[in-house]
């Protein structure tokens, strides 16, 4: 991807402010008994915003203080309120918003009654974002073979250390726990973000947000947040990419229950320097007739990949080149008395190439009857890392780390602007306001 210079403050600005977002969340937060009397709700997330653009509610407060930026601030906002339905407009008059006063509106947004309405709210405008510019909709691009990048949402989290050590008492963040990721052991508060992106500079939106409450169980947290995103979406969206916090659980769940492909590596069983090795999984006998002769194949599933097997002259297993894809097919489980149906079942047809004729084989990678455990939705992969359209999809995460890094760029010395895993939420989530607004007003020009 071409590196590229950020938008600048001004820019993101006006597109934070002229962007629906920011009124269609309002719109939906104020009625559950947010009241602010001088400054609409919609201007106080775009503070919320604001503060992470320029580093702190000092900083910012000082910005505003002058009265020529202070009546520009407002006549933006204001410029951007009438464009929208729900839109609120500011009295002109209004004296600046400081962040004592955020900060009180803030305790509401992130109680316990109003931030899952706050969170959601987020997510079912920001969907409409990403739809609205193009991603994670019903458009007929891609497949289910293929999966279309535009139709793939990917997540991760990341570990943001808290404004105070372990050691300044009483100002200790007791949200705060210690992480042990792919990365390290870090302490503070696990975050995870899924988004969706085009292939435009500046076309991201982050389209959930939320926390790890129990640790050790990222992943958990990151189905909670897809769910939430499908079901606003639904087959806008087609695949998944995450990284190696799932397992079979995971993607027994997102492939019965949302009808979503998963696209990420297969835990090794062993790795060293040198290299890594996969269990592998016997998957059964397909059998095919050639000129009234029936012939049976032992498929192995190993680093995702089916592979063909023959038994060597000591009695080894020999492991073909992995199978190649032919067709990934899904369909609807019925079983419901209503429309719905109970889930989905996916099935994988690849090429077993007999040297007496080639057939196709057809493949469940869901948890088998009298499977104990997830094995096979653990090890096998409907599109596996052997496949060449395999990193069209997964190149898909680096972003996931810029978004982790643009995040924390924003955070003074790389800790938490604030106390409690709920403020940091509410951050994350602002800092996508602006975000999602660029993406927004990139798409329009
Ligand atoms: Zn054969």
């Amino acid at each position: 991807m071409v590196r590229h210079r950020p938008p600048t403050r001004s820019h993101q600005l006006d597109a934070l402010f002229a962007c629906p977002l920011i009124h269609d969340i309002a719109a939906d937060v104020s009625p559950v008994g947010l009241r602010s009397r001088r400054h609409p709700v919609a201007f106080h997330l775009a503070f919320g915003a604001m503060v992470r653009l320029f580093g702190s509610g000092n900083r910012l407060d000082a910005e505003l203080a002058h009265a020529e930026t202070w009546n520009q601030v407002v006549e933006r906002y204001n410029r951007g309120a009438v464009l929208h339905l729900t839109g609120v407009p500011m009295n002109a008059n209004a004296p600046p918003l400081l962040s004592d006063t955020y900060r009180h509106v803030r305790r509401h947004l992130t109680s316990e009654d109003l931030m899952e309405t706050l969170l959601d709210s987020f997510t079912l405008h920001s969907v409409a974002i990403a739809q609205s510019v193009g991603l994670i909709r019903l458009d007929g691009r891609g497949s289910r073979t293929y999966p279309h990048p535009s139709r793939t949402i990917y997540g991760d989290g990341t570990v943001v250390r808290p404004l105070y050590g372990k050691a300044d008492h009483g100002r200790q963040d007791l949200d705060a726990e210690e992480h042990t990721r792919h990365d390290g052991k870090i302490y503070g508060n696990d975050l995870v973000a899924i988004a969706t992106r085009g292939p435009e500079v500046g076309r991201r939106v982050i389209l959930a947000v939320g926390r790890v409450h129990d640790r050790g169980h990222e992943a958990a947290e990151a189905v909670r947040l897809i769910r939430k995103v499908h079901a606003v979406a639904g087959d806008g969206i087609q695949a998944v990419v995450y990284d190696g916090a799932f397992r079979g659980v995971h993607h027994e769940t997102l492939m019965s229950e949302l009808g979503l492909i998963v696209v990420n590596k297969v835990h090794a069983a062993t790795r060293d320097e040198k290299k890594r090795t996969y269990r592998q999984i016997p998957l059964g006998s397909w059998g095919h007739t050639v000129r009234g002769r029936d012939c049976a194949h032992t498929l192995v599933v190993t680093n995702g990949s089916v592979h063909d097997s023959t038994m060597d002259d000591s009695g080894r297993l020999v492991l073909s080149d992995p199978l190649v894809r032919k067709q990934i097919r899904r369909y609807a489980r019925g079983g419901g008395s209503d429309d719905r149906a109970a889930g989905w079942r996916f099935t994988l047809g690849v090429t077993v190439p007999c040297p007496k004729e080639s057939f196709t084989a057809w493949i469940s990678p869901h948890r088998q009857l009298g499977e104990r455990g997830n094995g096979r939705p653990d090890q096998l992969r409907l599109i596996p890392e052997a496949d060449s359209y395999f990193q069209t999809l997964y190149g898909l995460r680096n972003d996931s780390e810029s978004i982790n890094s643009g995040y924390k760029r924003t955070l003074l010395v790389d800790r938490a602007a604030a106390l409690g895993w709920r403020r940091q939420v509410l951050d994350l989530m602002s800092w996508s306001l602006l975000i999602n607004a660029s993406a927004w007003r990139a798409a329009q020009a």
